[in-house]
């Protein structure tokens, strides 16, 4: 069995190049989960599972491709503003996830429920069942990564990252790691959307002794995307590749990079591996999961 760690953009572009399959998992970062207008979004939970639904917008990463948001205006119209854009169809996932939880599901049932509805065959968890929640500490004060990134468009200074809530895992999510022989790291923002998973407790141990490939979302000192080299840096982490490097040295097997990546990453112990890793479209996104897939054990 083979468990990718996900945020919300790389890693569901590298998971459209895999097959959906019942033997894979996806543990997902709900550090980013907000609510909006009385219903709970997951964002990074929802990318994951309309990418392996195939439909996704992949023109943004979100949302659900050629949704209307005819609500959204609505709302607007009447003087009720909402963090972010919520397509029609999207949030009817939204107001089903929530009326579940409010029935007494837990995530990961209202998310595995989601999957069937979806006929998503992989088991897409959250990583916790509490309320865990990046907040960017910035010089306009400390606010949630929705408001950082989406409101005030990444823009300001950040002096630190922190992880608030109980850093406890869902329990399918220890299951799956305890029985998968290779976890996959996707290339995901390193501070907001790995490194949430890494910190719930028991997560990095599991990790040390199980087989991990792990995709860099940087290409040199670059990010393909996102606001990853701000936040990594804020952390104390050089951003770049070798920083990504840094963050994943305890755990990793192999550790792929851009075929143009200059990165001089020998010395550690894990093997470096290059590929083309710029997913434009379905076809790369397939090339590079086939190679990932080649790394595992
Ligand atoms: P978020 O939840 O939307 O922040 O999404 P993720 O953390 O999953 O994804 C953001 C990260 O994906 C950024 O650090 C990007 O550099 C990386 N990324 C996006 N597209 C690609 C790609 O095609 N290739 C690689 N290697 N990284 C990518």
């Amino acid at each position: 069995m083979l468990t990718v760690l996900s945020g919300g953009t790389g890693t569901p572009k590298l998971l459209r190049g895999f097959k959906d399959s019942e033997d894979m998992a996806v543990v997902v970062n709900t550090a980013e989960d907000i609510w909006v207008s009385n219903n709970k979004v997951t964002p990074d939970i929802d990318s994951v599972l309309y990418t392996l639904a195939d439909v996704i917008d992949a023109e943004k990463w979100w949302g659900i491709r050629g949704d209307t948001f005819a609500t959204h205006e609505a709302l607007k119209a009447m003087g009720h503003f909402e963090e972010l854009m919520i397509g029609d169809k999207d949030r009817a996932t939204h107001v089903l996830r929530t009326e579940l939880l409010s029935y007494g599901s837990t995530l990961a049932e209202a998310t595995l429920e989601l999957c069937d509805i979806f006929q998503v065959k992989a088991r897409v968890l959250p990583m916790s069942e509490e309320d865990v929640t990046s907040v960017i500490e910035t010089d306009k004060g400390d606010m949630h990564f929705q408001d950082f990134w989406i409101t005030f468009h990444g823009e300001p200074e950040v002096k630190g990252v922190k992880l608030l809530g109980p850093l406890v895992p869902a329990p399918e999510v220890m299951d799956v790691l305890n029985v998968s022989e290779n976890i996959v790291i996707g290339p995901s923002n390193p501070v907001t959307s790995i490194g949430p998973i890494l910190s719930l407790e028991g997560v990095r141990d599991v990790l040390k002794v199980k087989f991990v490939v792990a995709v860099s979302p940087f290409i040199g000192d670059r990010p393909v995307s996102g606001p990853a080299a701000k936040l990594m840096k804020a952390k104390g982490f050089e951003p770049s590749t070798k920083g990504v490097a840094e963050c994943y040295k305890d755990i990793v097997d192999v550790f792929i990079m851009d075929e143009r990546d200059a990165t001089d990453l020998s010395g550690y112990d894990f093997e470096v591996a290059k590929f083309d890793t710029l997913m434009t479209d379905r076809a790369k996104s397939r090339a590079l999961a086939e190679f990932v897939l080649s790394k595992c054990v």
